[in-house]
């Protein structure tokens, strides 16, 4: 038989060298018992997924299309049902219509913020995005032209909470705070659950009717709880990141408290209309399939991400998180010190892409970034990053933030194959002992 069911064959006909194969496996072989513990939360979210469906009763008649003005669309509501029970809130807004993470995170803040009001960053500074919504960059449409104020406290350096300057900054006209769960692209460390449960805590002993909203992006089903556990009023985040489990084609979610939910809803449809309006367009089955694997897919992601932390270490170069903290969200960010080293990188995850791997991603200059950015994106979504995928500014110190796939196996030959082509670049050199 000259089949080949060989794996490294394979591997090797992708063209990864034997050298690069080895050392995968070794780096892969001291990292069985955290392996092992991301298996067992992703088994524990699986069955609160579950249950949550089977308590909403799904059924195959929710995965119908809707049209139109979408009255009565019993999917839409068993799906926002299902988030709700999923994130133990009161209700949720889970919608198509919310374009991305910042459109609903822009929903959230405006259906629940009116004139006079401050809205309060605790955490410092806000996603990109964020800042042209709220104002901080100036921006047609910011909540600073409807006369909605700002305020941040910044982190201390060793990441902790500036809780004196946070008490300082709250005053009568504090009406929402915003903490981001994630680091994003900051250099801030990732708030686990539990930290972001004190954080609260914290603000709601010195002003019980401030509403607490958590910027959840890239954190869903890290951990067993989520901060509508430890007290957010409302949860935010994006379909095409970990939620939608790479099936959601669009789409974002508020869940929390029936009232924050009710007024974000009058913002997205029209004051009156609400939730009882929007049509699920036949997209509901991708969401609810979506939702259901993505406790499996986030696992995937977690575990290439500590993966490439370990390579790249090992390797020599800097590492956030580094190869052993533990995990709050799944992004990984590798500093190369060189624009070539972030080029090469993103060069080998999208050589290892399903879709477009035969396009050689370049550094251009994107609307609303100081530096040309490089970004390699061979998914199935546009801008879908629960996929496997990785961007970098090409600015000092050349970092490159690499996030996602849906299969474990397909983030590990990712991140082979960037460490293929930064050998191929001579950047990169395999260390003797690690
Ligand atoms: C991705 C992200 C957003 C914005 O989401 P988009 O879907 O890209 O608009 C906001 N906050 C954080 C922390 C994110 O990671």
């Amino acid at each position: 038989m000259d089949v080949n069911t060989d794996l490294d064959t394979l591997y090797q006909e992708l063209g990864l060298d034997r050298a690069v194969i080895d050392y995968g496996k070794k780096v892969e072989e001291g990292l069985k018992e955290r392996f092992a513990a991301i298996d067992e939360t992703a088994e524990f979210n699986q069955m609160k997924v579950l249950k949550a469906m089977q308590e909403a009763r799904v059924s195959d008649i929710h995965f119908a299309a809707t049209t139109g003005y979408g009255y009565n669309d019993i999917g839409r509501d068993t799906l926002e049902d299902v988030y709700a029970k999923t994130f133990h809130g009161e209700s949720a807004l889970v919608r198509p219509q919310l374009i991305s993470g910042t459109h609903a995170l822009h929903v959230a803040l405006s259906g629940n913020l009116r004139p006079g009001d401050e809205l309060l960053s605790p955490v410092g500074k806000p996603y990109d995005t964020l800042e042209e919504v709220i104002g901080i960059r100036d921006s047609v449409g910011s909540l600073k032209e409807y006369g909605v104020t700002y305020r941040q406290v910044d982190l201390l350096a060793d990441g902790s909470f500036d809780y004196e300057n946070i008490r300082r900054a709250i005053n009568e006209r504090t009406k929402l705070v915003t903490i981001q769960r994630s680091k994003g692209y900051a250099e801030r460390p990732t708030l686990s659950v539990s930290r972001i449960g004190e954080l609260i805590a914290f603000i709601k002993s010195i002003r019980p009717d401030v509403i607490c909203m958590v910027d959840n992006c890239y954190g869903e089903f890290v951990e067993r709880i989520e901060p509508t556990d430890v007290g957010a009023d409302m949860i935010v985040g994006s379909l095409i990141k970990n939620p939608g489990g790479g099936l959601a084609p669009i789409g974002g979610y508020i869940v929390g408290r029936q009232d924050c939910i009710d007024r974000a809803s009058y913002r997205l449809s029209a004051p009156g209309l609400g939730k009882e309006v929007g049509a699920s367009l036949g997209l509901n089955q991708s969401f609810f399939q979506g939702l259901f694997l993505s406790p499996t897919v986030v696992a995937g992601a977690l575990k290439g991400a500590i993966f490439a932390a370990n390579i790249y270490e090992c390797l020599g170069f800097a590492v956030r998180p580094d190869g052993k903290e533990s995990r709050h969200d799944i992004i990984q960010a590798v500093t190369f010190g060189n624009p070539e080293g972030v080029i090469a990188f993103c060069e080998g995850i999208q050589a290892a892409a399903p879709v477009d791997s035969y396009v050689t991603p370049e550094p251009w200059d994107m609307p609303g970034y100081d530096a040309p950015v490089i970004m390699a994106a061979g998914a199935f979504v546009q801008g879908s990053s629960i996929e496997l995928s990785a961007d970098g500014p090409i600015k000092p110190p050349y970092t490159v933030f690499f996030q996602g796939g849906l299969t474990w196996y397909h983030a590990r030959f990712g991140i082979l194959k960037s460490l293929q082509k930064l050998m191929e670049a001579g950047i990169a050199q395999l260390p003797i002992l690690c």
